[in-house]
């Protein structure tokens, strides 16, 4: 079982995803058996270039793709079998998302309030608890002021804060941010980065947040890269304290092994080595080398 930065048990447990996109004729493998296990109360990154399957990723643990094959489970629901009910359950009350373009994530005839209300509605609840469950959320992520303004008179901060307010209405386990800091600067984007921290400690939610922002990355302590389709890489971090009683925060980049033991070494591992096809392993007392084909030169 791979680890997981808190120790924690598994709150999402990915195992070789495959999503292949059918256009026409044409297939697309989005997920090509990703491995990926988040501890409960965990926040991590999701990073990796264009195309690398990482919306993709995020759509099939929000419940709303199906994978081609492999597993994955969320909080004990196997998302691969859920009857329409189900995942309608799922999508309201297990899970949030927060998305990149500000404007999307918020119904703009609706105020601030009236959109954290919309789905305490649709779970059921009433009136009078709505409206003190919206108020109160507003002002945890820091923008009760805005509660009567529509989406139009907020700026981009205010909208993503309100929208992680809708997110975390119905008190979801997973939360899931795509890029969410993507369209804003980088004062306002610690803020909005700040609110899903305060997420993850106040209400305890697993954030999964997809990021191209390395200040958003630096900051959790363990970044995933997808490649490809698959988890390539992970760096955890952690802070230690020196003797001198200043702490520093210690990063460490790892490979990813799946169950069947297939390890990605790095392109530029490759490039550096010529490895191609073939390469030789040897098992020594405390590693495991893996060496050019030399034969094949
Ligand atoms: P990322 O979020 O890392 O940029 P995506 O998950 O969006 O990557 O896409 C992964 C791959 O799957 C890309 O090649 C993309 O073109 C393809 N893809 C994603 N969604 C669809 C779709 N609905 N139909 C066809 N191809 C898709």
């Amino acid at each position: 079982m791979p680890v997981t930065t808190q120790g924690s048990r598994p709150l999402v447990e990915c195992e070789s995803l495959v999503r292949i996109h059918q256009h026409g004729s044409v297939e697309v493998q989005a997920l090509q058996g990703l491995d990926l296990v988040v501890g409960a109360g965990e926040m991590i990154a999701v990073v990796g270039p264009s195309g690398a399957g990482k919306s993709t990723l995020l759509s099939v643990l929000a419940g709303a793709d199906l994978p081609t094959a492999g597993s994955v489970r969320v909080a004990g629901w196997d998302l691969t079998a859920l009857s329409r009910a189900q995942r309608l359950a799922y999508r309201r009350d297990v899970v949030g998302f927060v998305r990149q373009q500000t404007a999307r994530n918020l119904v703009q005839y609706l105020t601030a309030r009236g959109n954290v209300e919309l789905p305490l509605a649709l779970a059921g609840r009433g009136p009078r608890a709505r409206r003190a469950r919206a108020v109160e959320l507003l002002e945890t992520v820091g923008v009760g002021h805005c509660a009567d303004r529509l989406p139009s008179q907020m700026s981009g901060g205010e909208q993503q804060r309100t929208a992680i307010a809708v997110a975390l209405a119905n008190g979801p386990r997973l939360l899931l941010a795509d890029e969410p800091t993507g369209e804003l600067d980088s004062a306002t984007a610690q803020e909005v980065f700040d609110t899903l921290r305060l997420a993850q400690h106040e209400a305890g939610v697993t954030v999964v947040v997809v990021t191209h922002d390395p200040a958003v990355s630096d900051q959790v302590e363990r970044t995933v890269a997808v490649r490809d389709g698959r988890t390539s890489t992970e760096v955890l971090r952690r802070t230690e304290v020196a003797e001198d009683g200043a702490s520093r925060v210690i990063a460490q980049e790892y490979a990813v092994m799946d169950r069947a033991g297939r390890v990605q070494v790095p392109r530029e591992y490759r490039e550096a080595l010529a490895l191609t096809r073939r390469v030789r392993l040897a098992l020594e007392a405390d590693r495991v080398s893996l060496l050019p084909d030399v034969v094949a030169r």
